[in-house]
């Protein structure tokens, strides 16, 4: 596998620190609203790694936050004169629902930066004992920047060029003009309580933790002081990543992630998302008018590098692609059932063969920095393949293979093709009346077989003391 490494700007051929496992860590959302589409690009993109390295058999730890304190956060929950852990914990709600309906895994861990106060508390006190944070008058605590003798080496941005940008551009990266602040360029580690704001205490005080320190600390806890790979989107490599970077480096003495991975940027029609051009689309939005499935296609259908434009003529595309595998996996499925029976024939075997050279080719690139546009092409190869092979005659074991193939390599970039038949409650209720009456018969093979019947059709039944129950599975 090799994964372009934005701290060496170059394709690096990945190799974990343990052989077999990887951690990672992938920066979340800060929860005071739905999560937008610009949000949803590197959960599906990283979710997409994680599930095509467990499938090259890995072990993936795979950490990714809530920031569920903020200041975004406060100014909503002011707005609507509720708590501000009212206010993220909804959304943290309604964000886990947008991610099963994206099908993204949850994570091994989604620690909350409320949860993880203590070991901020901790880290910024090593910081301070090691000469690498200060506090001034007013409780606030600031990271000492100039001090880290790698900043900048992320961004590729040179300390000092950081410096006068912020002399000639005004204050633009400043954060508050506090007294006492050493340098422009320190970024706040803690900073003191304000009226109507949540707050912990600490040994500078009653306050709470900058946003920067959560996701250093979190990593660390939950994965180690050295880490296999970092993500997020681009916009986050500075001064997020950066600062994550000074934070870790400088209390842990080690370096903090081997490989850093950034997504691309996702624009509207060619327009920067912003609410304010009135392109601004939630997942909920999308979800209004199209399965999510077709945005998670939409999505994969790019290397997650490239810049990415949305529009909804794209969309609509991305469904007819979406619904031509699909459509092939069901032809599949029905030649499955009413196809020929007995061993696939000579020619079957060959055109099998053929098939299965393009998992190699999927495998082949998606090593190569998870190209998922390729991958797509490679399904997309696999369906033509099935619509000129599959013809009258054809045997149930060929269809069966032939979809399985397609639907495991769907399945690896998260996307389900198989679509069970819709059961109403009332063919399911008849079904299970004449199963009784079988029962009563004494025709234990015809009650089996609706028992099988229905358990494909995702239907389970329990015989209990007061009758047959059934759920859905
Ligand atoms: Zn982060």
């Amino acid at each position: 596998m090799r994964i372009y490494n934005t701290l060496t700007r170059r394709l690096d051929e990945f190799v974990p620190i343990e052989e077999g496992k990887i951690t990672m860590y992938v920066c979340g959302p800060t929860v005071y609203n739905l999560i937008h589409i610009g949000n949803a690009r590197p959960m599906i993109v990283f979710d997409t790694f994680r599930r095509y390295m467990t499938y090259r058999g890995y072990e993936v730890n795979y950490v990714s936050n809530f920031t569920d304190v903020d200041d975004k956060i406060i100014n909503a929950a002011n707005e609507e004169g509720v708590s501000a852990s009212e206010i993220s914990e909804r959304y943290i709600k309604e964000c886990l629902k947008d991610m099963e309906g994206l099908n993204i895994l949850p994570a091994t861990v989604h620690p909350k930066a409320t949860e993880e106060i203590p070991g901020m508390i901790a880290m910024i006190k090593i910081l301070e004992e090691k000469g690498y944070a200060y506090k001034v008058k007013d409780g606030t605590v600031y990271y000492r920047t100039r001090k880290f003798q790698g900043y900048g080496k992320l961004s590729g941005k040179n300390i000092d060029d950081l410096e006068s940008g912020h002399r000639s551009e005004g204050h633009a990266l400043k954060v508050s003009g506090s007294e006492g602040k050493e340098d422009d360029l320190d970024f706040v580690l803690w900073k003191p309580k304000k009226e109507g704001e949540p707050y912990w205490d600490s040994p500078w005080g009653e306050g709470r933790p900058g946003w920067h320190i959560e996701c250093s600390c979190m990593s660390k806890r939950y994965l180690g002081d050295t880490i296999d790979i970092h993500a997020g989107g681009e916009d986050l490599i500075f001064p997020h990543h950066e600062n994550e970077i000074a934070q870790s480096e400088a209390a842990n003495g080690v370096p903090f992630a081997h490989y850093w991975m950034h997504n691309g940027f996702l624009n509207i029609d060619h327009q920067k998302m912003s609410k304010s051009l009135g392109n601004f689309f939630t997942v909920r939005d999308i979800a209004a008018k199209h399965d999510l499935q077709v945005l998670r296609f939409f999505m994969l259908s790019a290397q997650y590098r490239s810049p990415l434009n949305f529009s909804e003529e794209l969309m609509e595309s991305a469904k007819a692609g979406l619904d031509r595998i699909k459509n092939c996996v069901s032809n599949l499925s029905d030649i499955e059932k009413t196809g020929a029976d007995g061993g696939m024939t000579e020619k079957e075997k060959g055109f099998l063969a053929e098939a299965s050279g393009q998992q190699e080719k999927f495998n082949e690139v998606m090593d190569d920095d998870l190209n998922t546009a390729d991958a797509v092409s490679v399904i997309f190869d696999l369906v033509k393949h099935a619509n000129t092979t599959v013809k009258d005659g054809a045997t149930k074991e060929y269809a069966k293979a032939l979809k399985d193939e397609i639907v495991m390599l769907g399945g690896i970039l998260g996307l389900i093709l198989e679509t069970r038949e819709e059961v109403l409650d009332a063919d399911i209720e008849k079904l299970i009346e004449e199963r009784q009456q079988a029962r009563k018969d004494k025709d234990f093979k015809r009650a089996d077989e609706i028992r099988d019947e229905l358990l494909e059709k995702g239907i389970q039944l329990k015989d209990t003391r007061e009758g047959v129950k059934w759920s859905r599975i």
